[in-house]
């Protein structure tokens, strides 16, 4: 019998590749590749994550009422226009299924995040892809990029995996530019590590075209559990919870993210030493002649002199046992996305490039 074919589009979608980090013989390997928090979650989060096996053989609540009022509590927002999905990448598939689909496009930048193309892609949608020089002109670009058949527009800011954000003006101007049958997507899955930044919630309150997602996976060191947040116009929200399934996300993920979010002491103390060690890192990369741009995300993107270079040195740093991202992908061919790590690990990495070097 012939294989049955999946819908168009699925097989322009490649498989994934990233995350694997076996690097043979070498030991006190580190991983630097995935922006993880290199400190672990907080202790409330791990106890919350013990109680919870008490209630293994329950569902879980389907509203996650308590999640959503911690967020609305936390981070100063309506916590009936939150949504919540595992990871923020559910609820890019939630605005990708809901919003997108056959006949209709989904823009982004060319360093946009990997999973607006998949999510497009699985929709049945078309993904656009805009240059972008720099962060200042790519609203231009994304406005320039808009066509009757737009529907999503999806920026990071700060963005991955350029670690750079683009100033709150310039977002505003997106969103006041767009075409009315089109939301703006302004991930802030890298929005924690900006101190005062609200990832783009009063934007949200003001406009009826904006949706902001937000993430448990980087600063309060939760990617295993995968919990993400959305937030947005209500009849958005509404939208949206229509698609997501009733028990999508697990009682140990909530109750590790309600923990982890009420622990503000420990976000602060991950968010002040990422800032110190981020700066260690990037002053000494430029030391050893690899320039970064400037980052205020847990990563920076070291940029090399050519693609050969990059390609060297990520295979030097294997060899002594770190592991960080080759971002070729997102057009960026000459650079490797370093996530910080603890003061060992940076001055490890930096070491090596300089070896390297
Ligand atoms: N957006 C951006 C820009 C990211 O870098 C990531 C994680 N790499 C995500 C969204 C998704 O994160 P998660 O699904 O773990 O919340």
């Amino acid at each position: 019998m012939a294989p049955i074919d999946p819908q168009p589009g699925i097989m322009d979608i490649a498989l994934y590749q990233g995350g694997k980090s076996k690097v043979e013989g070498v030991t006190n390997v580190v991983k630097l590749s995935s922006n993880e928090n290199p400190f672990g979650a907080s202790p409330a989060a791990k106890d919350a994550v013990a109680r919870s096996v008490h209630e293994l053989h329950r569902y879980p609540p389907t509203d996650h009422e308590d999640l959503r009022r911690a967020i609305g509590e936390v981070h100063g927002v309506d916590w009936e226009r939150v949504i919540c999905g595992v990871g923020s990448d559910e609820i890019i598939t939630f605005l990708c299924q809901a919003y997108a689909g056959e006949g209709t496009e989904v823009l982004y930048t060319e360093h946009g995040f990997a999973m607006y193309r998949i999510s497009a892609l699985a929709a049945g949608a078309t993904p656009v892809e805009v240059k972008e020089r720099d962060r200042v002109t790519c609203v231009d670009n994304l406005l320039d990029g808009c066509t009757d058949k737009t529907r999503l527009v999806f920026i990071a800011n700060p963005n991955n995996p350029t670690g750079t954000m683009i100033g709150m003006a310039e977002i505003e101007r997106l969103a006041e530019g767009l075409p009315d049958q089109c939301l703006l997507v302004l991930d802030g899955a890298y929005a924690e590590y900006v101190e005062g930044y609200d990832g783009g919630a009063k934007l949200v309150d003001m406009r009826n075209n904006v949706v902001m997602t937000r993430t448990f996976s980087k600063l309060y060191g939760l990617g295993g559990l995968r919990v993400g947040w959305g937030y947005g116009p209500r009849h958005v929200i509404d939208v949206l919870n229509r698609v997501r399934g009733p028990f999508n996300l697990s009682s140990t993920a909530l109750a590790a993210a309600e923990a982890a979010l009420r622990d503000t002491a420990y976000a602060e103390k991950c968010r002040n030493d990422n800032t110190r060690l981020r700066t260690i890192l990037s002053e000494a990369l430029a030391e050893h002649g690899v320039p970064c741009d400037t980052s205020v995300a847990n990563f920076v993107l070291a940029r090399f002199a050519d693609q050969q270079e990059a390609e060297d040195c990520d295979l030097y740093l294997q060899k002594q046992g770190l592991i960080v991202r080759r971002v070729a992908g997102y057009n960026l061919p000459n650079c490797l996305r370093i996530t910080v790590g603890d003061e060992p690990s940076v001055r490890r990495v930096a070491y090596c490039i300089g070896q390297f070097k």
